[in-house]
């Protein structure tokens, strides 16, 4: 059935395994993040065969779909206080910023009788606006009634970083977590067990040796996945960047213009598209693929003569002129999967998944 995505599951341990050592050489663990393929039990398998311990999604209902597998599970988006019983039951622990969902958590815990304590990090916001406490006083403060809490344990501190302003981590920001740390120790008189210094955007600061004592661990999903750091957008050495391929299917195949004609009106996000002209008589394949299923601004034809025209929610236009390849309907054409392309694919309901 197509389209479906093909995920090579030896490269994925590959890559987590090379991600592991080099980590380990600086200090750093991991915890594996699983959103990027809705929390699929088949590749989050390969975290844990790669040598992962820890791994985290940002949707309850993907840990629920983890529940077998033996590792520390955490959500890693502030939780909603709509679904604290959920939390407590498919997540070890949780990335949070609202005392009045923490408390929510104790109480839950306690009234739910569970032995094990829910652990809880406390986030720091160092600037990308996105989650964390701005006000480090007072996330000391929640930090000490945390220790207090029945049903919920301080288990450490973290920030994000690089996802909503984009704002790169540096060695600064890596201090000023490691002092937060300090102050938090300070404060409950014990040590924290993790302090979770972002996600793969900070993997450059790693290599460089920019990441301080104090900061012992990255949440990593593209890295894992693609070999991919964020800073450079560069590949790391000795990872597969092939490890997600959707096919799809050609419908329909003929011989068009390159340019529109009529009256050009705005699509669907209130923009006039524009075209290229390539001349008057190119092939052009349309394949049964939408932006339902992938993104067609992150993802890659892997036969280099085949130029992306776009896609509207269940057409792909494709450019064949150019290619050695004689196509014909029913052909099936392949792609090379970017980040959010992958995302999607995961979540549409109409993409088959295939494991190799
Ligand atoms: C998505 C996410 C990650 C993982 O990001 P990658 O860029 O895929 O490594 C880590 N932490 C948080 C809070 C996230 O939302």
């Amino acid at each position: 059935m197509y389209p479906r995505v093909i995920v090579n599951r030896k490269h994925v341990v590959h890559n987590v395994r090379t991600l592991k050592n080099l980590c380990a050489e600086h200090g750093i663990r991991i915890v594996g993040i699983t959103k990027v393929f809705s929390g699929d039990p088949e590749i989050a398998k390969c975290y844990i065969e790669g040598g992962l311990e820890m791994i985290g999604d940002s949707r309850v209902e993907n840990l629920k779909r983890l529940q077998d597998l033996s590792a520390e599970k955490w959500l890693i988006r502030p939780p909603m206080l709509s679904e604290v019983a959920d939390l407590v039951a498919y997540a070890d622990a949780s990335l949070n910023s609202e005392l009045e969902v923490i408390r929510a958590i104790s109480d839950e815990v306690v009234k739910k009788g569970i032995s094990e304590s829910h652990k809880v990090i406390l986030m720091a916001d160092l600037g990308d606006i996105r989650e964390g406490y701005v006000d480090y006083d007072e996330l000391v403060e929640v930090a000490k009634e945390v220790e207090s809490l029945p049903g919920v344990y301080l288990y450490g501190v973290g920030v994000n970083l690089t996802c909503f302003s984009f704002i790169t981590p540096d060695e600064s920001k890596m201090s000023d977590l490691a002092l937060i740390r300090r102050r938090v120790e300070d404060a409950i008189g014990r040590k924290l067990d993790i302090v979770s210094g972002g996600n793969s955007g900070t993997l450059a600061l790693m290599l460089e040796g920019g990441i301080c004592d104090g900061v012992d661990s990255l949440r990593l999903g593209e890295s894992l996945l693609f070999g991919k750091e964020r800073r450079h957008y560069s590949y790391l050495p000795d990872t597969y960047k092939d490890t997600f391929k959707l096919e799809c299917e050609i419908v329909e195949l003929k011989h068009k213009p390159s340019l529109p004609w009529g009256n050009i009106g705005a699509d669907s996000y209130g923009v006039v598209p524009t075209f290229t002209d390539r001349g008057n008589d190119r092939v052009k394949a349309i394949c049964a693929l939408g932006k339902q299923d992938f993104d067609p601004e992150i993802c890659t034809p892997l036969d280099p003569g085949i130029i992306m025209l776009g896609a509207s929610s269940d057409h792909l236009m494709l450019d064949v002129t150019d290619s050695d390849r004689d196509y014909k309907v029913g052909d099936i054409i392949e792609l090379e999967l970017g980040y959010f392309s992958v995302m999607r694919a995961f979540t549409s309901k109409y993409v088959e998944k295939v494991y190799i």
